[in-house]
């Protein structure tokens, strides 16, 4: 398999660059030049496999080499998933729950960090170890979180032999459970740095360390943000796991999905590509609802980002949504690249009618505000005995706003995040306050590792080097 990017300009690679690299050098988002397809007879083969072993199976086709360099051995690539998913505080892994006769809850978030971004990057870390100690190289993720990436990253790559992380967030300005799962990593290739200034401050100090070639090199810097085509592979697995138990490929399912940057839906999209009978996606959003905007009424116009119940969905421009439009434009990327630089330049995406009634007659978008969020936790509460986090529940509310035609047909919703991840809005909706599960239940005890420092590039970079030159040596 050979993966392109959809601006065009770059070389065409394999697997194990593609990981490494995340964006592509023209600035596109790699995707496989053709989808490995699954017959109904393979994929009734998979019902009952081990998760570990139906994600292997899954995610083997994408890191084949066809020819390019880097390809993982299903056996090599089984014995990960085993390790990644051990971790998980649930035997089934991604476990789905019944709310009502046709909406089912795909529980993403029994992993360390309590969000569905464990999924795909506890694989991810090990796919990094396993490729880099073959190659014997080592390289140093760098990231800016307000939150919540910042601690599944880090959860992804402690321990990990060939891999150095520091992640930078804003001094006093994430929640304590947040930096707490960060810095009471105590892992010798972790570091955590609390900075005077801003999540945007944080983020372009990262931004600038990426655009300093030398410092970059010599770092051998990596990013691994939501575009890495890894990421959307990883994820492609739970969403045949709980079709499969739904009753596909003999039946159709829609899924239902909490969006920000577009990874997850993609995923869900990649699954229909590879045969599995996907009839609807419902996109769901907060009040930065670009994307529904764009779905019922083709005016994909960026506006300020506002804050909202569900931080995570707090995003004005969803970046892999350009893997959709460069298909959606008929795999031309010269179009694409046109596209996005308008966009960039304009905050307006124009995208040509026939491809948006193509595209609107299989997503359709849902939006919801904090109020009707606070209300859906409720009812889901009352109604099922469901504890919902927010993102969550934008997810089960736009399940029920399907379409008559599709009314038989079961919706899996994307459950992105633990209740106990956001115990402030679910106590507000149900007055219950839900607990940490146990193995985090001790994290207001531990103890935690930080380095302050200045809103200060130099600064930044001196400890990213000699993080990485400690470890190294
Ligand atoms: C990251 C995240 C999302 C958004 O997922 P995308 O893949 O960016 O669309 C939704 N909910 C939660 C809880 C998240 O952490």
């Amino acid at each position: 398999m050979r993966y392109v990017s959809t601006r065009g300009e770059a070389a065409p690679r394999g697997f194990e660059d593609v990981l490494l690299a995340g964006l592509a050098e023209d600035g596109g988002l790699f995707l496989p030049d053709a989808f490995p397809q699954f017959s109904p007879a393979e994929w009734r083969a998979l019902r009952g496999l081990p998760y570990a072993e139906l994600a292997a199976r899954v995610i083997h086709p994408f890191t084949s080499s066809g020819g390019t360099g880097g390809a993982i051995a299903f056996e090599a690539l089984h014995a990960m998933c085993r390790d990644a998913y051990g971790s998980f505080r649930h035997p089934a892994v991604v476990p789905l729950v019944q709310l009502d006769d046709r909406s089912f809850a795909l529980e993403l978030f029994h992993g360390p960090t309590l969000a569905f971004k464990d999924v795909a990057l506890q694989l991810l870390g090990r796919l990094f170890d396993h490729v880099l100690t073959r190659r014997g190289e080592r390289i140093t993720i760098v990231g800016a979180t307000s939150g919540d990436t910042g601690s599944a990253a880090i959860e992804a790559v402690r321990d990990r032999a060939a891999v150095d992380i520091v992640i930078l967030h804003p001094r006093g300005r994430t929640s304590e459970v947040q930096r707490r799962q960060m810095t009471t990593v105590l892992s010798p290739n972790v570091a955590n740095l609390a900075v005077e200034g801003s999540f945007d401050d944080c983020q372009d100090m990262v931004k600038a360390m990426f655009v300093d070639a030398p410092f970059r090199a010599e770092m051998k810097l990596a990013a691994v943000n939501s575009i890495n085509w890894a990421r959307i592979a990883a994820q492609v697995p739970y969403y045949v796991a709980a079709a499969l138990a739904l009753g596909a490929p003999d039946r159709p399912v829609a899924v239902s999905v909490p969006t920000g940057n577009f990874g997850n839906v993609l995923a869900a999209w990649v699954a229909s590509r590879m045969g599995l009978p996907v009839a609807r996606f419902i996109i769901g959003a907060n009040r930065n609802d670009i994307l529904a905007r764009f779905l019922s009424a083709n005016d994909m116009s960026a506006r300020p980002v506002e804050p909202s119940l569900s931080p995570s969905m707090d995003i004005q421009v969803s970046s892999n949504f350009e893997r959709l439009l460069y298909s959606l434009l008929g795999e031309d990327a010269a179009a694409t690249a046109r596209t996005m630089r308008e966009f960039r330049a304009t905050g307006r995406m124009p995208v040509p009618d026939a491809a948006w009634k193509a595209l609107s007659a299989k997503f359709h978008g849902f939006t919801l505000d904090d109020e009707g969020t606070l209300a859906e936790i409720r009812r889901l509460h009352d109604g099922a005995g469901y504890l919902a986090d927010p993102h969550t529940a934008i997810g089960t509310a736009a399940a029920r706003a399907l379409a008559p035609e599709d009314r038989g047909i079961p919706v899996i919703v994307a459950a992105t995040a633990h209740p106990a991840k956001f115990p402030d809005a679910v106590e507000r909706a149900t007055g219950l306050r839900p607990p940490l599960p146990p193995a985090l239940a001790d994290l207001y005890a531990r103890e935690e590792r930080f380095s302050t420092i200045p809103n200060d590039l130099a600064a930044a970079q001196g400890f990213v080097r000699a993080h990485a030159l400690r470890n190294a040596a």
